[in-house]
């Protein structure tokens, strides 16, 4: 059975590096797995491409001067084939990248809508035997485009991913927040929080207080690895570049809990007054490490 996993998370946070290295690790273990980038700057799937672009979905679109009509035509009249949008990468992973407006117009969400139907109406998933649909969201779940996957209860769950940084959690209690609204019409709801380090503070404990308060789960930790940037530099993911580090591991532990995980939380986003106290104990968190360094 087709699984399909959305993952939101503030911006540079690593959501991009935590689906793809997912997406060598499921494929590795023999899962068909398909990447839906959807995020206008169009580099989600470029850690399994050797860093290689691959056209979006809706640049092609404009190219064959196809993008004002309708889907249902498209389809009808056969003017887009599979191969168009679909690009293999690391280990016969399928790459697709929605792509964005021409800058300064249009909505940015659009084309997450867009390959969220192309996908649909063409069969892909069927077609080419896909378990496991992995979609990069960036952006706010308040809009339109960018909810898309959760909205419907189109994924089968969602994954926040966080730091233990003040912004990066108040950015997650955000698109809870958003989660919250849409399981009551049927959207999906939280699989958990991936907690993934980056830069120099790690504060499990702290993430841990807030995941409670949110009534979520923490599925995994991702230690800040210098692996992973260094596989970056040559466009691979940890498991392509160094499979046999302790990293790559994690990557393939947390793939399969993931894949394993039936199950997921309605989210309680925190007040203001919550937010903040968990923003507190960042501070002393940060004022201690000072002292000691
Ligand atoms: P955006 O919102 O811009 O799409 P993103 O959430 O997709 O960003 P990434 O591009 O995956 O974030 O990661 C941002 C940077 O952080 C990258 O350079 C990546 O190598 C680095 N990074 C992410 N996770 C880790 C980690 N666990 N250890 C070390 N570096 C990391
Ligand atoms: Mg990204």
């Amino acid at each position: 059975i087709l699984k399909q996993i959305a993952f939101y998370g503030k911006g540079g946070i690593g959501k991009s590096t935590t689906v793809c290295n997912l997406a060598a690790a499921l494929s590795k273990s023999g899962k068909k797995v398909i990447v839906v980038g959807c995020d206008p700057k169009h580099d989600c799937t470029s850690n399994l491409r050797s860093g290689e672009d691959i056209p979006t979905v809706l640049d092609v679109l404009r190219e064959k001067g196809i993008d004002k009509l309708g889907i249902e035509t498209i389809i009808r009249e056969n003017l887009l084939k599979k191969e168009d949008i679909i690009y293999e990468g690391f280990n016969g992973i399928y790459c697709v990248e929605a792509g964005g407006p021409k800058p300064g117009y249009g909505c940015a969400g659009r084309g997450v809508i867009v390959v969220i139907d192309l996908l649909k109406k063409m069969n892909v998933f069927e077609d080419l035997d896909v378990d496991v649909v992995l979609y990069d969201v960036l952006g706010d779940v308040v809009c339109g485009g960018f909810a898309m996957p959760l909205r419907m209860g189109l994924a089968d769950q969602i994954y926040v991913v966080t730091s233990s940084d003040y912004m990066a959690l108040y950015a997650a209690n955000n698109i809870c927040s958003g989660i919250s609204q849409f399981v009551k019409r049927g959207g999906s709801t939280l699989g958990g929080i991936i907690y993934n380090v980056r830069g120099s503070m790690d504060a499990f404990d702290i993430v841990s207080e807030f995941a409670n308060q949110l009534n979520a789960n923490i599925i995994g930790k991702v230690p800040n690895s210098p692996i992973i940037n260094e596989a970056e530099i040559d466009g691979q993911t940890a498991i392509e570049y160094a499979p046999e580090e302790e990293i790559s591991k994690i990557y393939m532990e947390l793939a399969e809990s993931i894949y394993q995980n039936n199950t997921g939380t309605m989210p309680n986003p925190l007040e203001n007054a919550q937010i903040m106290q968990i923003g507190k104990m960042i501070k002393e968190r940060i004022k201690k490490q000072k002292i000691t360094e």
